[in-house]
């Protein structure tokens, strides 16, 4: 799978020319390879090649490959750092006690329902779960997440529930054919986490700043992306049997 490593060093460039042009350490991005539809044996090649953090926005998905990897079965993988999963899509209050001890952090949190739903799933597992909140920052009709508006009141909301810690913000900008056009929608997420940041409002981190895909990620980067989510560009199309 050749083919990986050449797609994720072109990630890396790309990576390195954003962070030089904005100033930025690349150490201090973190790269989420979305690894949604693509077979457990893609993910087994990058984690040979030393990355250990995979996005999948489907519980189901989600859940089976995480079990894939803790099986006793790979014995060369004990070699590699604990695999780090980010649930980036949807995700429903149902299915909320599936994933909430097994992944790093949830990208997708937009309601209170399902802050208190995850909030008592982690304490019936004595876990703090570390969430994001996604906010619809350009206004989309056809988007999840909380509007610009909303964002700071339903950061207070949750900031009261003792088993979620909230870490930052998190959207998916607009599809568009050149990401440059997203600039102003990352910029306008960063802004957003620096006014409630001012706010200081406890329990609450606005340290990760998740934004960026296949198209748009430097972009991202030069407007203060911490952890950027690229699919398409390390694994390639995706197909859809459905
Ligand atoms: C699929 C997906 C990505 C990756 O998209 P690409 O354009 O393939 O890089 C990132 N974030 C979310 C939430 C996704 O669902």
């Amino acid at each position: 799978m050749n083919f990986l490593k050449e797609n994720i060093q072109e990630v890396e460039k790309n990576i390195e020319e954003a962070c030089r042009k904005s100033n930025r350490n690349p150490k201090d991005i973190t790269l989420i390879c979305v690894s949604k539809t693509k077979p457990v044996e893609m993910i087994e090649a990058l984690v040979h090649l030393g990355y250990v953090s995979f996005g999948e926005n489907k519980v189901q998905e989600l859940v089976g490959k995480i079990e894939h990897f803790e099986n006793v079965e790979h014995p060369k993988l004990d070699l590699h750092p604990k695999l780090d999963w980010h649930l980036i899509g949807h995700l429903q209050t149902n299915k909320v006690k599936y994933i909430v001890d097994k992944v790093s952090l949830i990208h997708s949190v937009d309601s209170m329902k399902l802050a208190a739903e995850i909030d008592k799933e982690a304490r019936k597992k004595n876990v703090i779960a570390n969430i994001l909140i996604e906010t619809n920052i350009a206004n989309e009709d056809t988007k999840f997440g909380v509007t610009k508006e909303a964002c700071l009141d339903l950061v207070k909301d949750i900031s009261r529930l003792e088993n979620v810690r909230i870490q930052g913000l998190m959207t998916i900008a607009p599809y568009v054919s050149d990401g440059e056009e997203n600039r102003v929608h990352f910029k306008a997420l960063r802004e957003l986490a620096r006014m409630i940041e001012s706010c200081s409002i406890e329990n609450v981190s606005m340290k990760i700043l998740s934004m960026g895909m296949t198209g748009d990620y430097q972009v991202a980067i030069e407007e203060g992306a911490t952890h950027i989510r690229v699919g398409t560009g390390i694994f390639g199309e995706r197909q859809y049997h459905i």
